[in-house]
């Protein structure tokens, strides 16, 4: 799975912020590692920086010197939809008459398609979803200024006329020369929340925060105000933010991406007001009584395995231990975008201890299999290391559809789940055993009702019309099968 994207966005009245986003940025990297970068308003103008790279590779002391301002916006990239190039990096900027504003999007748009051909857009004018709703916006403000009810052509005006249109998941961050502004779709498929800024003598008057997880608030010094809500725009400008509720009541039903407890998040994050770290463990012990083992050592695939690791030991009485060394300075396995380029990346990614898992039976708890290369490879190398047994636990339940909501997953034909029985996934993975944690002992980790997640990668569930060209793969995917 390749990850969402991270957004983060500040407005703090006379004071210069851009190492604030930086910051921020830098605390979501874990988000998104192809592209990142920046958009500040001094009042009157917007600027954007914005590259190929890690947040600290794209920005420098001197580059956040010479973007002064008080209202910005940042965005860490991992592409999903349209190529991981330059252009398509973010913010997105368009420019408006004299005036201009920025955006920045984390997850994906499902009806492109039909919005391009509602606008009269040739194919290929826009490159990404993300491209698209700028444009959008950028057009929607003339005809704003045309209902005739004598409200200025603004941003606020342009979005509350574009956003009812898009459908999918779309948690965006804007900014204009005074505003910025924040968005959960209908569903809330991706985290955003709101943050404040408390006074400060070199920013008497404090400030508010947008960001896609809350440990971006702890490292600049805001404290969390609350989740924006699925369906809501929050504006905020010199008076403070305010809330709109741009989507018709009908659509508005929460529907967070599971995925995000179990594998995005970082561990410090809070959701829906419970800490990641906390429910990972829960995952864990759940794993221990759904899928019990005899073994002599719990392990954790670090780094998002580890919590599930633990209470998976301590619900099981297994010790736990430490049986694969991270590289640190690697980035995520799914970067490399062949399956061979994969299969290097985890050998330079993962070392096993060896005098820890010689001749032990060992639980081997990952978060979730997606094609199994990386965890086959996992195995392996245990085994090589001298493992007398290797069972694998999984503490999320089966892969078994794509997701088209932010997350870049395989093709179903490659998704190690949709196509094989757990014997099977056993025997390809050349392991002891695998288990799963169920889609209900997930939920109850949480603790949360089911209704407000999306689960559809587990169950084909979607909470929104499947896009068409997905529809149309499915057909050429059945056509082909013997
Ligand atoms: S399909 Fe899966 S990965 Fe995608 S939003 Fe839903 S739960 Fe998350």
């Amino acid at each position: 799975m390749k990850e969402a994207c991270g957004v983060f966005g500040v407005f703090a009245p006379g004071f210069d912020i851009s190492h604030l986003v930086f910051d921020g940025l830098f605390a979501l990297q874990h988000r998104g590692q192809e592209s990142a970068g920046m958009a500040v308003s001094d009042g009157e103008t917007v600027t954007v920086v914005k590259d190929m790279g890690l947040v600290t590779s794209v920005f420098d002391a001197r580059t956040l010197l010479s973007l002064a301002g008080n209202l910005a916006l940042g965005h860490v990239r991992y592409a999903t939809t349209g190529p991981s190039t330059w252009q398509n990096a973010q913010p997105v900027f368009r420019s408006v008459g004299n005036a201009g504003f920025a955006l920045a999007h984390n997850g994906n748009l499902t009806n492109v398609e039909e919005l391009a051909d509602a606008a009269g857009m040739l194919p290929g004018i826009v490159a990404s979803d993300s491209e698209l709703v700028g444009e959008l916006v950028a057009r929607a403000f003339p005809l704003v200024d045309h209902v005739g009810d004598g409200v200025d052509p603004d941003l606020e005006q342009a979005l509350l006329a574009v956003l009812p249109q898009l459908e999918g998941a779309f948690a965006l961050g804007l900014v204009d020369a005074t505003h910025l502004v924040g968005v959960r779709d209908p569903n809330g498929f991706r985290p955003l929340c709101l943050g404040r800024l408390d006074p400060r003598p070199d920013a008497p008057d404090g400030g508010w925060v947008i960001a896609s997880e809350t440990p971006a608030l702890d490292i600049v010094g805001a404290h969390l105000v609350r989740e924006i809500e699925p369906g809501e725009m929050v504006v905020v400008d010199a008076g403070g933010p305010r809330s709109f509720r741009p989507f018709p009541e009908a659509r508005v039903e929460q529907k967070l991406c599971i995925f995000e407890f179990v594998y995005f998040a970082r561990p410090d994050s809070r959701l829906l007001g419970r800490e990641v770290h906390a429910a990972r463990r829960r995952m864990g012990e759940r794993l221990a009584l759904e899928a019990p083992v005899d073994a002599d050592l719990v392990i954790g695939v670090p780094d998002s395995g580890v919590p599930a690791a633990e209470g998976f030991a301590a619900r099981s009485g297994i010790p736990f231990g430490q049986g694969l060394v991270k590289n640190r300075y690697i980035g995520r396995t799914f970067i490399a975008p062949t399956h061979e380029a994969r299969v290097d990346a985890v050998r330079r990614k993962l070392n096993p201890l060896r005098e820890s898992v010689e001749g032990r039976r060992l639980v081997v708890v990952d978060d979730s299999i997606v094609r199994g290369t990386t965890t086959r490879q996992i195995v392996r190398m245990l085994r090589e290391a001298g493992a007398a047994e290797v069972h694998l636990r999984v503490s999320s339940p089966p892969f078994r559809w794509p997701c088209f909501y932010g997350i870049a997953t395989p093709d179903r034909g490659d998704l190690l789940a949709a196509n094989q029985s757990i014997d099977e996934i056993t025997r390809h993975l050349a392991a002891d055993s695998v288990g799963y944690l169920s889609l209900e002992g997930l939920v109850a980790s949480i603790g949360e009702p089911g209704e407000g997640f999306c689960s559809a990668c587990a169950t084909g569930i979607y909470p929104t019309p499947v896009p068409a060209p997905y529809l149309r793969r499915l057909g050429e995917l059945a056509a082909a099968r013997p």
